[in-house]
């Protein structure tokens, strides 16, 4: 079974993310589950808590359709201590926010090292980051998302999110989420049916399918190899459509949330029904 949706607006209250999830026939969603813009936000209420859990049900959102993306301040390998600390507090209210919804999976960016430590040194510091918060927290999985690379960030190739998993304690929670916008600027090649069949046999021997929790279904307006995050609508940039058809009709990305952060939401219910059909499509069409 796949799932397939995209990162939807949480505007108005988080049960309307699964709202507009369902009108566009989602069968996956993400979303942001407070501003990701800002560090505090206040708690949960009762209120928005139960109205979420009730849009999910009645719109048949398990948690595992569901990815969650934290606020992009936070830098699990900061450098200095105290900006450090400021992270894993918010990523712990982060994770705390997903155990009250219900939810089991939290997608986060790895962090960058701002050319202050090497980059073993901060791959360590992310996983200790993940040590922390999954000590004082039970049911959520840390999904760690691959980066194009652009400035400091780390986790543009497939062996940081490898180590990254190495020093974390329970590996039972922790996982990861690849972003094919992210994987082609950082140099993996998907332009064919075959490159993407070897990016992802390549990924299976660095970091393993058993790792797999998330995918972000982007094509790039960036160029291959060029360390830039820029996203565009499925088969209009420089991927094509055939990565994308391979993902649909291999089991490999089975039973994960997919979920698309293309730059045109009012082609998101296309993108989608295209998605759904590729599972049946000819190879070669
Ligand atoms: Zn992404
Ligand atoms: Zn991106």
């Amino acid at each position: 079974m796949k799932y397939v949706g995209a990162h939807v607006s949480a505007a108005g209250g988080l049960a309307n993310a699964a709202i507009r999830a369902a009108e566009i026939e989602a069968t996956a969603f993400a979303l942001f589950t407070k501003n990701q813009r800002q560090w505090r936000a206040a708690a949960l209420t009762a209120d928005v808590i139960d109205n979420f859990k009730a849009a999910c049900e009645k719109y048949q959102y398990g948690p595992g359709q569901i990815l969650p993306h934290d606020s992009y301040l936070i830098n699990l390998g900061h450098p200095v201590a105290e900006a450090l600390e400021k992270s894993r507090e918010a990523f712990l209210d982060e994770i705390q926010r997903c155990e009250q919804l219900g939810l089991t999976l939290l997608n986060f960016h790895p962090g960058s090292h701002l050319m202050q430590i090497d980059e073993d040194a901060c791959l360590a510091r992310i996983a200790e980051s993940i040590n922390i918060t999954l000590d004082k927290t039970q049911g959520v999985t840390a999904v760690i998302e691959n980066t194009a690379g652009q400035g400091s960030n780390l986790g543009f190739k497939f062996e940081h999110l490898a180590a990254i998993i190495d020093g974390v304690e329970d590996k039972s929670r922790v996982g990861v989420c690849i972003d094919t916008c992210h994987a082609f600027a950082a140099g993996y090649d998907l332009r064919t049916t075959e490159a993407t069949k070897n990016t992802f046999d390549e990924f299976g021997r660095i970091v393993g399918f058993q790792y797999l929790r998330g995918m972000h279904l982007n094509d790039a307006k960036s160029a291959f190899g060029s360390r830039v995050d820029r996203h565009h609508s499925l088969g209009e940039g420089n991927i094509g459509h055939d990565a994308f058809r391979f993902i649909m009709q291999d089991a490999r990305f089975d039973g994960i949330p997919m979920v698309l952060e293309t730059i045109n939401p009012d082609i998101w219910a296309e993108e989608i029904a295209w998605l759904k059909a590729q599972q049946t499509a000819d190879q070669a069409a």
